[in-house]
């Protein structure tokens, strides 16, 4: 049983790793598809992001699915066999915030495949691992792993729209149409959003976000005069969700949101200027939003319900042996979406 390890920058290496046998409240899952997330690109490619830095080998991956492989004996919410989607947060569920149901604000964190503590907690990049069973989350029994796998970016979504107020036949701007700003729009769709406007300075996950939802894709790549509509009479945006981190993006989405609105960001992007003045005078609410809690369980729902349709996002899947080459695929935004290692081949 192997895993894939990130040793430094450009250097990942492919390892043996069995899994021990599961405790009285663990299960073994054999994993099937694991997606790789901006954060493990930027392990992969900085070593990093922020002030997080990679200073042990870590197992990369937190976007993961598989079959349950065995058993401890007080587990009873799932059986060998079962398909689960893995949910990579576990917080201390003792702390400040975990006692006043802010758990993705946990004080003690543990996810997986994060260099934030230290020493760091590995990740899920393996053919086999032993996790808490309140971790392994029961998918349908027919559902695609690689699907499965899309719970753990699919409940950041969701968890980003719930931050949107209701969006029932509202219009929604989302910048950015990486992974999670495509989820971003699939959960405004479900959320009865009327228009769907997307971004983005390249064609081709315009292109997929057309698929996921978006009802007027639009390339800024040259300029935002395409948009000119939408900034009319203070603006006509009712939400806007920034998922690319981008200091034009941010402000621009500022001024398409109408009075009284709101703009959650999403994407990470550092420090960046503020037109402060339109904030005040058009009264918009601006939120940040960071993973996700219970909304985990409901993107395993939504997804084993055939509720969403998210198989447009999944543009590679490729076998551990070739993760140098899935992480150079997953970092080209023209020809890949979500790139997914498959496991057990
Ligand atoms: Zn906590």
């Amino acid at each position: 049983m192997r895993a894939i390890v990130l040793h430094a920058p450009h250097d990942l290496r492919i390892e043996p790793m069995p899994a021990p046998a599961p405790g009285p409240d663990e299960v073994t899952v054999r994993m099937g598809a694991g997606g790789i997330c901006g954060s493990d690109l930027h392990y992969f490619h900085q070593g990093g992001f922020g002030t997080v830095r990679l200073m042990q080998p870590m197992v990369l991956g937190h976007e993961v699915a598989g079959t349950v492989a065995a058993l401890g004996a007080n587990v009873t919410s799932v059986a060998v066999g079962d398909r689960v989607a893995v949910n990579p947060s576990r917080p201390c569920e003792t702390c400040e915030y975990c006692r006043r149901g802010l758990r993705n604000q946990c004080l003690d964190m543990r996810f997986y495949g994060s260099a934030m503590r230290f020493p760091h907690m590995q990740g899920a990049f393996r053919e086999e691992m032993t996790i808490p069973a309140a971790q392994a989350v029961k998918v349908g029994a027919a559902v695609d792993l690689g699907l499965a796998a899309l719970c753990e970016p699919f409940a950041v979504a969701l968890h980003a729209v719930a931050q949107a107020g209701p969006l029932d036949g509202r219009t929604v701007l989302v910048s950015g149409c990486g992974p999670i700003g495509c989820l971003v729009i699939a959960a405004a769709k479900l959320a009865g959003a009327a228009a769907i406007v997307a971004t983005d300075i390249t064609p081709e996950p315009l292109a997929i976000a057309s698929r996921l939802g978006a009802t007027r894709c639009v390339d800024v790549s040259g300029g935002t005069d395409a948009l000119a509509d939408l900034g009319q009479d203070k603006g006509q945006v009712d939400a806007a969700l920034e998922c690319s981190g981008n200091a034009r993006a941010l402000a621009g989405a500022i001024g398409l949101v109408r009075p009284r609105g709101t703009l959650v960001l999403v994407g990470l992007g550092g420090d960046q200027p503020l037109p402060m003045n339109t904030i005040v005078a058009k009264e918009l609410a601006i939120k940040g939003s960071f993973r996700f809690d219970e909304e985990f369980a409901r993107a395993a729902r939504l997804i084993s319900d055939g509720a969403v349709d998210l198989r447009p996002l999944l543009t590679g899947s490729l076998p551990i042996e070739e993760a140098e080459a899935a992480f150079a695929l997953a970092s080209d935004r023209k020809r890949a979406m979500k790139v997914q290692f498959r496991f057990g081949d």
